[in-house]
């Protein structure tokens, strides 16, 4: 069920507490965040990869590393503000005496994956994205198929809702919002469809056809698939001589 607050006002609540000791085990959750998924295969955090670049995921094919500038201002800053958030958050629900579970290991169709929060007792999940855009967002088709791959992972009777996390937006806009989940039931059959079509492409035998949609085309940006026509990494067209890592 959804529970009875709002998870942006919880961690405001949390931080006028200016208790800076509940940041004591947080050094080790930024590096579990930093270096959780770094490895080969098929994720939960996957979905919405193009079947192409999945192919070459889990075939080895990556042929560029990721981009540095992509990798620290986007996908690790990400990992920071959901591992700070998260932290302040359980914090709160501590006082509360409410079970709080940070980076919960899931599994769904063999697909490993990590919630970031969790909360048993309301049976109910978040999961926190970071937009760096100067204005608001809502949740991506690609957002709510995760939640529902993790939904479902946990035999589909809990709620989720995505927490956007917007540091950069200008003025005194909210810069946390919660998005919950309105239909669980049908977010969980589309994530059935994205684990199939993950999954085929995960297993090709030869290269699967490029599906990343036009709403998706910044994965071409950051893509580690050199081979691909459409690739617009910074890096393409350097050599690396090192193997390169997923
Ligand atoms: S560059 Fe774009 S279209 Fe090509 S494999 Fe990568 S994500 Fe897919």
């Amino acid at each position: 069920m959804q529970p009875p607050f709002y998870f942006p006002d919880i961690i405001d609540e949390e931080l006028l507490r200016n208790d800076r000791s509940i940041f004591a085990d947080i050094g080790a959750d930024i590096e579990d965040a930093l270096t959780r998924d770094q490895v080969a295969g098929l994720r939960i955090s996957d979905v919405g990869n193009c079947a192409l670049q999945q192919w070459a995921k889990c075939h080895n094919e990556f042929t560029m590393p990721r981009d540095p500038t992509t990798q620290w201002s986007r996908l690790m800053a990400g990992s920071l503000f959901g591992a700070l958030l998260g932290r302040i958050f359980k914090a709160a629900m501590d006082r509360r005496e409410v079970d709080c579970l940070l980076e919960r290991e899931v599994a769904i169709d063999g697909i490993p994956g990590h919630i970031d929060v969790t909360l048993p007792e309301y049976k109910h999940v978040y999961e926190l994205k970071s937009n760096y855009n100067l204005g608001p967002k809502k949740p991506s088709f690609s957002h709510w198929l995760q939640a529902g791959m993790y939904i479902d992972a946990l035999d589909g009777d809990y709620t989720a809702s995505v927490v956007l996390i917007q540091p950069t937006i200008a003025g005194t806009r909210p810069r946390l919002y919660e998005y919950p989940c309105e239909d669980v039931a049908e977010i969980i059959e589309q994530s059935r469809r994205e684990s199939l079509r993950l999954r085929r492409a995960s297993g090709a035998i030869v290269p699967p056809e490029p599906d990343v949609s036009k709403d998706e085309a910044w994965r071409c940006a950051s893509c580690q698939y050199g081979r691909c026509g459409q690739n617009k990494n910074p890096l393409k067209g350097k050599v690396f001589l090192e193997p390169v890592a997923a």
